[in-house]
């Protein structure tokens, strides 16, 4: 068996002991003689095995008693609607925080229940920078102010938590989630697709605050109501159960590290050392500014972009994958998430170092 250094923006990278506990219980689970994928989600293997994830996710995030964990589907992008059919009431306003595709496409979504103002935007430099606080033209009205707190395809990340007052903030965390400590008392809704930093596609996670809780308006489907899956404990419907059971495992893995302290250790870590050649380097650049760079996905080129092609060949014959950036900003994009081990990074780098000393 070879395992590659897989490098995708997501679906992603996953922790080998989680595969590999999943391989081992894969025809059997603890004896019951069928699959997590074979049973009832009503039966009570499987809501112990939901109930254990979502109190390891609470104890890793520090998810205060007033909050809801919610095991959804759709993914991040059916929360740019749901958000606002639940949070925003019918004429009311929301901020939006422009820093990126998701971002826009987020902001697309509110504006067709509601009013949509740009608090800020990093638009006119591409997109390679996170506003500052001052920058941000909050409305004080607004019914809550939405951030994207890592910016997948631009490659930048908020290093701070905005303070929006009374305005609850809300952020889509999709692939930062987990990568460091949060106070999610700071939020009033979180919402994450897990398959960039917590497990596989088919599960969106979705945090929030009792009190959000509820004001889904009139008209819009059962299905995209809070309060419904809030009441149902997250079984109104079938959720993704085999994707609830992968991530549980990711969450006991995480907690058995140290917990989101000791995984931002090693994710700085990373992260140091590949935006360390990046800088060094005249060969490679990189085109987010060093305050807001992200820790999950670095993008970065080639002084010229005709080597692009044999980089990423020369890449894959050493088993280095998925490093081709996403067609917006061009170049190569390495991702970085929790299950990406230090000694992936480095075969990375030391790749790097080669390819520019043969092609320099
Ligand atoms: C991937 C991603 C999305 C879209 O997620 P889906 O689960 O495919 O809908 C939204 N926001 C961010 C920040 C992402 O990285």
């Amino acid at each position: 068996m070879a395992r590659v250094n897989n490098f995708s923006a997501g679906p992603a990278v996953l922790p080998e002991p989680v595969l590999a506990q999943v391989r081992d219980e894969l025809l059997d689970w603890h004896g019951c003689g069928m699959s997590v994928m074979e049973m009832s989600h009503r039966g009570k293997e499987f809501m112990a095995i939901q109930a254990e994830a979502e109190a390891d996710l609470r104890a890793l995030m520090g998810i205060p008693a007033n909050y809801k964990v919610l095991f959804l589907q759709g993914g991040a992008s059916l929360q740019f609607s749901m958000l606002p059919l639940n949070l925003l009431p019918v004429g009311g306003k929301a901020d939006y925080v422009l820093t990126g595709s998701w971002a826009k496409k987020a902001a697309a979504e509110a504006k067709r229940y509601g009013t949509v103002n740009i608090a800020a935007s990093s638009a006119e430099t591409n997109f390679n920078r996170i506003p500052v606080q001052s920058e941000l033209k909050l409305d004080p009205a607004a019914a809550y102010v939405h951030v994207t707190g890592n910016n997948t395809i631009f490659g930048t990340e908020y290093h701070y938590t905005p303070d929006t007052g009374s305005v609850p903030l809300v952020s889509d965390a999709s692939s930062h989630i987990l990568s460091r400590p949060v106070d999610v008392s700071r939020y009033g809704l979180i919402y994450a697709g897990a398959q960039k930093n917590v497990g596989p596609a088919g599960l969106t996670l979705v945090i929030v605050r009792d009190d959000l809780i509820g004001h889904c308006r009139d008209g819009a489907p059962t299905m995209l109501d809070y309060a419904i899956h809030a009441e149902n404990d997250s079984a109104y419907n079938t959720p993704p159960t085999f994707a609830i059971y992968v991530s549980g495992l990711v969450f006991k893995h995480l907690l058995a590290q140290g917990g989101l302290p000791a995984v931002e250790r090693a994710n700085v870590e990373k992260a140091d050392l590949l935006y360390g050649l990046l800088d060094r380097s005249g060969f490679y650049n990189c085109p987010t500014e060093p305050a807001s760079r992200s820790r999950m996905n670095v993008p970065f080129t080639l002084a010229n972009a005709e080597l692009d092609a044999p980089f990423l060949a020369e890449a894959k014959q050493a088993g280095l994958v998925q490093l081709k950036g996403h067609r917006s900003v061009g170049g190569m994009r390495a991702s970085l998430y929790n299950a990406m081990p230090l000694a992936g990074v480095q075969a990375l780098v030391d790749f790097m170092i080669d390819f520019e000393r043969r092609h320099g």
